[in-house]
């Protein structure tokens, strides 16, 4: 067979590599909001090419794929020289949209409305109010400039928000993100070309607030 195209495997087999999680729901079960066809394009060609090029960059020092993404990123500083630029972006892309995927769910079906409990309170404390608080996540949204995310995140036991540019992970920083808004033009151009903030506003109605407030908990 092919084996010149074959890249060196890791050494405990082909189980460590980094494989594409699946959809928790159907491709077309967040529309109006978010489209079919972006969610197909953006989970099966964009996030897989992500885990391709991580595994990619992986080859290179395949002790690394005992590692978690979640660990290649919050010791992003002692990545080897040679591959610390590929796993912060396709690692961090990696990532990211596993995240994204988990924290929304169909409008009206785990999608939309408002956190409630622990979770409630704490953005509360943090940000006034829910409605303070989208307003928030959803200026650093449409503020970031080029590709990038708005994150809420747990650092310390507090809640922030954050934009990032390109796929930078608030691992990166020693802080957890919890819920995340994909703002790169592959994550709404299809649909919404280039009315960024009518993307935002669509998509706090897919928020899954039960996961994000079962990541908050985890995190503290
Ligand atoms: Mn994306």
């Amino acid at each position: 067979m092919a084996q010149v195209q074959q890249q060196k495997p890791a050494p405990s087999g082909a189980e460590t590599r980094h494989v594409l999680p699946e959809l928790p729901y159907d491709v077309a079960a967040l529309e109006p909001h978010i489209d079919a066809q972006t969610m197909q394009i953006h989970h099966g060609k964009h996030h897989q090419a992500y885990i391709t090029n991580l595994n990619n960059a992986l080859n290179k020092h395949p002790e690394l794929f005992g590692k978690s993404v979640d660990e290649l990123l919050r010791g992003i500083t002692v990545i080897p020289d040679d591959i610390r630029a590929a796993v912060r972006n396709h690692g961090g892309g990696h990532h990211n949209h596993s995240l994204f995927w988990t924290v929304m769910a169909p409008a009206g079906k785990g999608g939309g409305g408002e956190p409630r409990g622990v979770l409630a309170a704490a953005i509360t404390r943090a940000f006034g109010d829910f409605a303070k608080f989208k307003e928030v996540l959803g200026n650093a949204a449409t503020s970031q400039f080029g590709s990038g995310w708005a994150w809420l995140t747990v650092a310390n036991g507090k809640l922030e928000v954050a934009a990032r540019p390109n796929q930078d992970s608030p691992l990166m920083d020693n802080k957890t993100p919890i819920l995340g808004l994909d703002v790169w033009e592959h994550a709404y151009y299809l649909k919404y070309q280039n009315r960024r903030p009518d993307y935002v506003a669509a998509w706090w109605n897919v928020v899954n607030w039960e996961e994000v407030a079962r990541r908050y908990a985890a995190a503290l």
